[in-house]
């Protein structure tokens, strides 16, 4: 449902121009998008333009199902808005993609886009990356939260990547714009107005949050972005078909069940505090008794909704029998799957991924316990697409480590 707002109360509305300066100050001559706002924001901005207040309501309605529902880049598509609102709207907003610095498409269908997006207050553009892996019957998208991460686990390559800066709710929201434009998700323009645009037959069916960044540490506007993502009036994308990964800032998993409600995943890759600390430092400040009861209060778990537990298997780290059975049984009663992932290597990186046999029996421990325990199978390689290996921006790989890179993921694959 649309949230109103009193336009009236200059209060409000003068707190929520703070606002939208706050998420997205530009530099000097940059238009606001309008794309990322929540309707109270775009409200808010299109009375600031001057458009009368009691057409306000109904002109965001018109722009939400452009920008939406139609996917339209450009205002001149919005064929039943006048030309002269067209115009004004032209003259102080944008509503363009970014631009796409680099696109690539796996063996396997992965496409992986690196994507620029414009300076905000004083820093330079900054790039980020976004993965579509299709799979039989759905195709999910991967997207990112921030420009590096500011956490260190060890075995993740984007975790040496400083953090540059947080995305804006546009700059999210835009790598899925971008994806199902690019995907022809989006209705052909000859599309009449007012036809019934059907959702099936989607190329983008899920999405998560899995790309670079931690999403706990830039809350507000993930929390944003996904609440455009799953609106019914314009994206739509279920809740279900939405999931949001951690490293496990427990008190903003509290949120994220409060206030977002999309499904929870959770990067535990290690069932003892002392091995956890190590591998994802958050640990230190959030413990694991603390993270599982976060987990196990998370609002609307059921055996269809469960919370699924990333674990990479880093061989002679966790990967034993004995972390087998402890995860099982730090889990019970949790409605949660374990998805294991084989690790992914990089240059400089210190481990090395479990044997394929013994990725299986640990994942039949798990089965037999009674989990759902599907080993992720790496995606993307030859483009380095997979978790982990996103990293980007003003560190872009060197081409002879790319190619070094490359070998051992092509080495790496011949062992399945
Ligand atoms: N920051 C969030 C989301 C991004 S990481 C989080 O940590 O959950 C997405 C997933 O990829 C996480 O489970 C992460 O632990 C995992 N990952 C990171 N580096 C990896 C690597 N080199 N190989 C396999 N998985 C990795
Ligand atoms: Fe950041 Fe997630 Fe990588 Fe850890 S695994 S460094 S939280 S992106």
């Amino acid at each position: 449902m649309p949230l109103t707002i009193d336009l009236k109360n200059t209060d409000t509305r003068d707190a929520l121009a703070l606002r939208v300066k706050a998420v997205s100050p530009l530099p000097d001559g940059q238009k606001p998008s309008l794309i990322g706002m929540t309707r109270e924001e775009m409200s808010a901005v299109l009375s600031d333009a001057g458009i009368p207040e009691r057409q306000v309501k109904m002109r965001v309605q018109q722009l939400w199902h452009w920008l939406y529902v139609r996917g339209v880049s450009d205002f001149a598509e919005m064929l039943n808005v006048s030309r002269e609102l067209r115009a004004l709207l032209s003259e102080r907003f944008t509503i363009a993609r970014p631009k796409i610095v680099d696109e690539q498409i796996s063996e396997d269908g992965t496409r992986k886009w690196l994507l620029q997006f414009p300076s905000r207050g004083a820093g330079k553009p900054v790039e980020i990356e976004t993965v579509y892996i299709p799979e039989e019957g759905r195709g999910t998208l991967c997207i990112s939260s921030q420009v590096g991460c500011t956490l260190n686990c060890s075995f993740c390559h984007t975790g040496t990547q400083t953090l540059v800066r947080n995305l804006t709710a546009e700059e999210i929201l835009s790598q899925l714009l971008l994806a199902r434009e690019r995907l022809g998700d989006f209705p052909k323009k000859d599309t009449p107005q007012g036809a019934i645009v059907p959702s099936e037959g989607r190329k983008i069916t899920n999405i998560v949050m899995m790309g670079m960044g931690e999403p706990l540490y830039n809350f507000e506007n993930v929390k944003t972005a996904l609440l455009i993502a799953s609106d019914n009036e314009g994206l739509s994308l279920s809740k279900r078909r939405i999931t949001l990964s951690t490293s496990g800032v427990v008190p903003e998993i509290y949120r994220t069940g409060e206030e977002i409600g999309v499904m929870l995943a959770i990067s535990l890759h290690a069932v003892r505090d002392d091995l956890r600390n190590e591998l994802v430092p958050i640990n230190k400040k959030y413990p694991i008794a603390e993270l599982i009861q976060a987990c196990r209060d998370y609002p609307g778990l059921s055996n269809a909704r469960r919370i699924t537990f990333e674990y990479v298997m880093l061989k002679g780290v966790n990967d034993s029998l004995e972390d087998a059975r402890d995860l099982v049984q730090l889990l019970k009663g949790v409605p949660a799957k374990i998805n294991l992932i084989p690790f992914n290597p990089w240059p400089g990186s210190q481990y090395e991924c479990s044997d394929w046999e013994h990725i299986k029996v640990f994942a039949d421990f798990v089965n037999h316990a009674g989990y759902a325990s599907p080993i992720r199978t790496p995606r993307g390689a030859d483009i380095l697409a997979a978790c982990g290996q996103l990293k980007s921006e003003s560190e872009r790989m060197r081409k002879p480590e790319r190619l070094a890179l490359e070998a051992m993921m092509i080495a790496g694959h011949g062992e399945e």
